[in-house]
């Protein structure tokens, strides 16, 4: 008979980890406040807004490099087999002072750093000093995420419109739970006093025309312009960014930092988090006229949106773990901050392991290739 399990949570980390876990024979059953392709506009729910680069930002845990080295082998997978909205475009991420500061460059393709480069987006007043390019997966939202919430459906699995608490855990039937919750953890586990939530501004321009290089590639960017041009009230620097999707633009960014209160509303004591910051609108502007001769203004279709990605903090990070109670296993899958779409396979991969290796009598264990085998059959066939 096939193991039942309960997923809580209908973002990007519950439904891609009922999808693996589905392909690898068990009956799963996400619970969440709302089914994920009617609601719409909750920033609560930040699986409702990713940018959805697939890239590491804002985001804490000592294996980070190893989840996003696996979540990247299935989204190769995935975009061999042309699944909905899987993209892989040239992406810069550009700086006007020195920055080396990351450790992904062995796990990414074609990098290349700014000196090798015979072109860049630019600022037409901000030198870039550092910078890198590389070959990234974007999942464009429009498609990706609602054919992910349909593989599902279609494999027989169920939505159960329920909010969860401590005490309603005993209520649910499954042998196993996920807790996918995203930021509704805080409250949901109990065991964060004051998370750090950042808080992300979005404009998203409908209709816009593609940006592409001089050799004829889809461009994206993110671009750090320093401290004295774009920081928060503490002077933390921001970045913006571009993604094009298939008929839009994605244009950040803000990380305005806050936590929540006891009632789970977003609190800071920065008061220009308040306001939609001009800079994203005015900097993208800027390079986008400068580096495509396309001007921002020519597209009147425009949605200005926040969100609010749950970070825990520095040193908790993402939780990926399991817990050992009396009757059932539980394994905790939140605090993704900015890269819940990124490390979404990557992190489903590792609960299915856990669930191998905590309820398996034998000694087997799974590897990625078997379940991206199993995951990529199955997918293809809806
Ligand atoms: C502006 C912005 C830009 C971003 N860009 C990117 C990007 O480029 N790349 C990237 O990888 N990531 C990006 N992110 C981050 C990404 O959006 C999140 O990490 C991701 O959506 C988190 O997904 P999740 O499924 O863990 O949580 P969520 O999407 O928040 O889903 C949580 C689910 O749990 C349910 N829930 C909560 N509590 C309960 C309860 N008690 N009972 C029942 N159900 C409950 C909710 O209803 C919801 O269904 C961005 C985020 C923001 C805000």
């Amino acid at each position: 008979m096939k193991k039942k399990v309960a997923v809580i949570g209908a973002g990007i980390s519950g439904i891609t980890t009922a999808v693996l876990l589905q392909q690898s024979g068990y009956e799963v059953s996400v619970y969440a406040h709302e089914h994920p392709l009617k609601e719409t506009k909750n920033p609560y729910f930040s699986s409702l807004f990713p940018s959805a680069s697939i890239i590491p930002h804002s985001v804490f845990h000592p294996d980070l490099n190893e989840i996003f080295k696996l979540s990247q082998l299935f989204f190769s997978k995935l975009h061999e087999i042309s699944f909905a909205g899987l993209t892989k475009h040239e992406h810069f991420e550009l700086f006007a002072f020195e920055n080396s500061a990351v450790d992904y460059p062995p796990l990414i393709d074609g990098y290349e750093t700014l000196t090798d480069l015979e072109w860049h987006p630019k600022h037409p007043d901000i030198p870039i000093k550092s910078g890198w390019k590389f070959n990234c997966f974007f999942a464009d939202w429009t498609d990706y995420f609602p054919k992910l919430v349909h593989s599902f459906v279609q494999n027989n699995g169920t939505f159960i419109n329920k909010t969860i608490d401590l005490n309603s855990y005993a209520s649910i039937d499954e042998d196993i739970i996920i807790n996918c919750s995203g930021l509704g953890s805080a409250q949901l586990i109990n065991e964060d006093k004051s998370p750090l939530i950042l808080k992300g501004h979005l404009l998203k321009v409908n209709n816009a025309v593609e940006l592409k290089s001089p050799s004829g590639n889809t461009v994206s960017y993110n671009f750090s312009p320093g401290s004295d041009i774009y920081t928060d009230s503490f002077g933390t620097p921001f970045d913006v960014y571009c993604y094009p999707r298939k008929d839009d633009w994605i244009l950040g960014g803000s990380r305005y930092k806050g936590t929540l209160d006891d009632q789970g509303n977003w609190i800071s004591e920065d008061e220009l988090s308040q306001q939609f910051p001009p800079q994203i609108e005015s900097l993208n502007s800027e390079i986008i006229k400068e580096t495509f001769g396309t001007d921002l203004s020519e597209f009147s279709e425009k949605e200005y949106q926040y969100s609010y990605r749950y970070v825990r903090n520095r040193k908790n990070g993402l939780r990926i773990e399991s817990e050992n109670t009396s009757d059932r296993l539980i394994i905790h899958n939140y605090g993704h901050g900015g890269a819940g779409v990124t490390l979404s396979w990557g992190c489903a991969f590792s609960v299915l392991q856990m669930i191998i290796k905590k309820t398996e009598i034998s000694n087997t264990d799974i590897t990625p290739e078997q379940a991206l085998i199993s995951l990529a059959n199955e997918l293809t066939k809806l």
